[in-house]
């Protein structure tokens, strides 16, 4: 709980961005806190320990859970992959399109990122209507891999994004 409250603290809210009537929760802060990024770690790591989650792929969402999946994949020395916005990724990939909580994006993984039957974990800075995570559900259904869970620094409850992502489970360390 004290780790919960030490993470919100590094938390900042912006209204007004990127458009009216956003209150943009900013996570940069923690990225420039070694101690803090390192408890945001901690707290992904137990919580997979926790779950007996048999993780072989933690995969990243473009551009902030960039940040946190590699150091959690080596954390518990697996890979990782990155889902990142149409047109950024060499090679064959498979695409999804998926409505954002402002616009509309695409989303892209590569075909051979992800054997079939692989179990992975999908990771975020923030969950909100549960859009992009859904998105990234859809293209690890489509690569046959199976998804044992999401990980976000922060969830907005009331956008009800966790619904939106079910069976599938959702830890967040901080709830808004
Ligand atoms: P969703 O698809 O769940 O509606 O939106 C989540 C995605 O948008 C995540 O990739 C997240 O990075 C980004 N996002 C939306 N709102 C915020 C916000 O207030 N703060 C941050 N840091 N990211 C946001």
């Amino acid at each position: 709980e004290s780790k919960r409250k030490t993470i919100q603290s590094f938390v900042r809210a912006y209204p007004d961005f990127p458009q009216p009537g956003i209150l943009f929760r900013d996570i940069c802060p923690i990225l420039r806190d070694p101690a803090a990024l390192n408890t945001v770690i901690d707290l992904f790591e137990e919580h997979v320990k926790k779950n007996h989650m048999k993780v072989d792929v933690v995969v990243g969402i473009d551009a902030r859970g960039f940040l946190f999946g590699p150091l959690l994949a080596q954390r518990l020395g697996v890979g990782f992959v990155l889902v990142r916005k149409k047109g950024k990724l060499p090679g064959s990939c498979v695409s999804v399109a998926y409505d954002l909580e402002y616009g509309k994006a695409e989303a892209e993984v590569q075909e051979d990122a992800v054997a079939a039957g692989q179990k992975v974990l999908l990771i975020d800075d923030l969950l909100a209507t549960g859009g992009t995570l859904f998105a990234a559900v859809e293209l690890m259904k489509k690569l046959q891999a199976e998804v044992l869970g999401c990980l976000v620094i922060i969830e907005l409850k009331d956008l009800n994004g966790s619904d939106k992502l079910k069976p599938h489970s959702v830890f967040s360390i901080i709830q808004y």
